[in-house]
């Protein structure tokens, strides 16, 4: 087939006949894929070729000739310029669909499994307002004037924003007092390009229970005047329930947002929140997952997959601050957590003592280093009755996996939070002995492409 038909500048008419893996909508045109921004699947439109390569192409959306079915209002006014949110332009069922499908294309295809049995994914009750952590940029605009808000997509430009619908609404207030705060000190945003400037990033942290608010500024130097951190305080003492104000040291030139380093301003390093019963200490350098009611949710999964009866050895490797560890230290015998961030793995300690947890144990490293070394030092006689991994989106490194199944644990709980990295370690742990038995996604983040998903994986010779 000739493929050269469709070229740059073309304006053809098409039908959105499925979605990418960014959301985007595929049309075909001859067998000619084009990828196409914000098209819902059962549109047909008019688009604008932008790119055309040798196999496939990317268009713009000229026209709306009849929408889909599942074409939506996005509730925000700058949800398409906004780098935050894929899909709001999508109704809600439409959304699950398209997440059910991307894991389970994973699955079967990246990770050649068909005979595992999927589990209805779990949508959220609450579609807006459901975040409970953000991160702000700040910067200037070309006129000048500081402005906070969002990245836009797949660039460092600052759109302006005052609230963000799926975010707690709390944070308009704490972004207008911040934003005040900026302005009226007249002190200057950071740069990127030349290094200069104070303020990068407002991030916050509210207790989805406690309702409990954190404010933690990253700046570009070693601390900041203490005449500044008074006005900072009193500006900040209109919001709500302020339990934490801290600045963060970040002066690398980086897009790392946050650097190691913090200096408490106002209260504790710290907020306090709940999942099921169990209290946690959230620092802001600590990882906590950002919908705390779907978390719930996704930790009474694993906890169900885990089935647990009480004499269990378990590690929970990429603990964070021991959520997982300790949700499943009441229905285990020994939990042993691993974690990488220093800070996340003393949070995890002493929420372990304020809850008067005495079986779960932390240490800190990287799991692919920690474990085999620990592993190595009992010459093999360290064994685990369940192993619980929580990666981020890169998965687990073949080091880790290798000592895993060494451990012989009778069932692996693998949650996910990137499909791909999921289907490409469960493919290697059904290589090497062990069997997917069922998994099941559960949306974290609505409005997004993000997805998290609960796999059980058990020995296959049992
Ligand atoms: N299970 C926790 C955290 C999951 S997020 C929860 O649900 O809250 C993944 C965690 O893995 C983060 O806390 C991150 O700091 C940590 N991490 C990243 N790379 C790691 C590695 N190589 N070894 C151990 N932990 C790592």
């Amino acid at each position: 087939m000739d493929n050269c038909m469709v070229k740059k500048n073309d304006i053809v008419e098409v039908y959105i006949d499925g979605m990418g893996s960014e959301g985007e909508g595929i049309a075909h045109v001859d067998g000619y894929a084009l990828f196409i921004k914000d098209a819902v699947e059962g549109d047909k439109l008019v688009v604008k070729v932008i790119k055309a390569k040798k196999n496939y192409g990317y268009a713009r959306i000229e026209k709306v000739l009849e929408a889909s079915k599942d074409r939506v209002e996005p509730v925000c006014p700058i949800a398409r310029q906004c780098g935050g949110c894929q899909l709001q332009h999508i109704n809600y069922d439409k959304q699950l669909k398209y997440k059910e499908d991307k894991v389970k294309d994973c699955i079967e295809r990246i990770g050649g499994i068909k005979d595992a049995y999927m589990e209805p994914i779990m949508g959220m009750d609450k579609l807006y307002n459901y975040r409970n952590k953000a991160q702000f940029p700040v910067s200037v605009d070309k006129d000048g004037n500081v402005v906070v808000g969002f990245y836009a997509k797949r660039t460092h430009n600052v759109i302006p924003m005052s609230t963000c619908y799926i975010n707690d609404r709390i944070n308009d207030k704490i972004l207008e007092v911040v934003k005040a705060f900026i302005v009226e000190n007249n002190i200057k945003p950071y740069n990127e390009k030349t290094g200069k400037g104070l303020i990068r990033h407002i991030v916050t942290r509210i207790g989805y229970h406690t309702k409990e608010v954190m404010v933690c500024l990253v700046i570009n130097a070693d601390d900041m005047k203490q005449s500044l951190k008074d006005d900072l305080i009193n500006r900040l003492m209109g919001v709500p329930n302020i339990k934490s104000i801290s600045l963060n040291i970040n002066k690398e030139d980086t897009n790392v947002i946050m650097g190691n380093k913090l200096i408490s301003v106002y209260g504790n390093l710290y907020i306090t929140d709940y999942l099921g019963k169990i209290k946690f200490r959230i620092s802001p350098l600590s990882f906590y997952q950002v919908n705390p009611r779907q978390t719930e949710k996704l930790y009474d999964l694993a906890l169900e997959y885990a089935d647990l009866m009480g004499n269990e050895i378990v590690w929970d490797l990429y603990c964070g601050i021991g959520t997982i560890s300790l949700y499943l230290a009441s229905k285990a015998k020994k939990v042993y957590g691993v974690e990488i961030v220093p800070q996340a793995t003393e949070d995890a300690k002493t929420n372990a003592s304020i809850n008067d947890i005495d079986n779960a144990e932390f240490y800190v490293g990287a799991a692919e280093d920690v474990v085999p070394d620990m592993y190595e030092k009992s010459k093999g006689s360290m064994k685990a009755d369940v192993v619980v991994v929580d990666p981020p989106r890169k998965g687990c490194d073949e080091k880790l996996l290798n000592t895993l199944v060494k451990m012989e644990p009778r069932k692996i709980v693998y949650v996910s939070c990137d499909p791909a990295t999921l289907a490409r370690d469960v493919k290697w742990l059904s290589d090497n002995g062990y069997k997917l038995v069922k998994y099941r996604a559960v949306d974290q983040f609505g409005m997004t492409t993000h997805v998290e998903t609960v796999s059980l994986l058990q020995k296959k010779d049992m």
